[in-house]
């Protein structure tokens, strides 16, 4: 279980570790996509940090709805929406549960679903899933996320715009990915 506080901790987490590392996923984002990964992720961190100054979230479910909005707003491209769905799913599932695990599984799904996509298609699933399943497992660690995201180097793109190179995507660490493992690398700092 991780409450309020603890939350709000890992999301502030979450926009410094993004906004420090903004040029990085841009450069990630040039080898196997348009360049922007870093851009659009800094502009929803921005937007996260006005929402939660302007109303304090009274509890869970409304902290990850209120993150879920700016990132849908203000994030654009496809990560947008992809992270923007797993915020709100996460934010529907904290009304009955404030189980970690679960939210994170429940958060996965929505990518999935929305982003018609699973794992292996050098996404930024492969880094959700692992992270959910290694939760379940009594496994999560900061190796257990950078295993994940290294995982992508070697994966051809299925799925968004990396998958116009076929072939030529393989070699390069997913942008989305790399964010996600600042999510989850800020969350470990938060629960240790
Ligand atoms: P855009 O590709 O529109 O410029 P971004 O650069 O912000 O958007 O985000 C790209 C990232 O979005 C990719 O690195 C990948 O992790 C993720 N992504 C793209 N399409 C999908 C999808 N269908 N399912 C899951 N993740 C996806
Ligand atoms: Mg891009
Ligand atoms: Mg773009």
């Amino acid at each position: 279980e991780l409450n309020l506080a603890d939350t709000k901790k890992w999301m502030n987490l979450f926009v410094e570790e993004v906004e420090k590392n903004k040029s990085n996923l841009n450069e990630l984002d040039t080898a196997i996509g348009d360049g922007d990964h870093g851009t659009n992720m800094d502009r929803g961190m921005q937007a996260i940090t006005a929402a939660l100054e302007k109303k304090e979230p009274s509890d869970l479910a409304e902290l990850y709805k209120t993150v879920a909005f700016a990132m849908i707003q203000k994030i654009g491209g496809a990560s947008g929406p992809l992270y923007g769905t797993a915020f709100l799913d996460m934010s529907k599932k904290a009304k009955e549960t404030a189980d970690l695990t679960e939210l994170i599984q429940v958060g996965t799904d929505g990518l999935k679903r929305r982003g018609q996509s699973d794992v292996g298609m050098k996404t930024m699933i492969d880094v959700w899933q692992p992270v959910a399943t290694a939760l379940k497992d009594n496994k999560f660690n900061q190796q257990a996320v950078d295993e994940a995201l290294e995982s992508t180097k070697d994966m051809v793109a299925t799925k968004g715009r990396a998958s116009y190179l076929e072939e030529k995507s393989r070699g390069h660490l997913d942008p989305g990915s790399q964010s996600s493992a600042y999510l989850f690398g800020a969350l470990i700092k938060v629960i240790g």
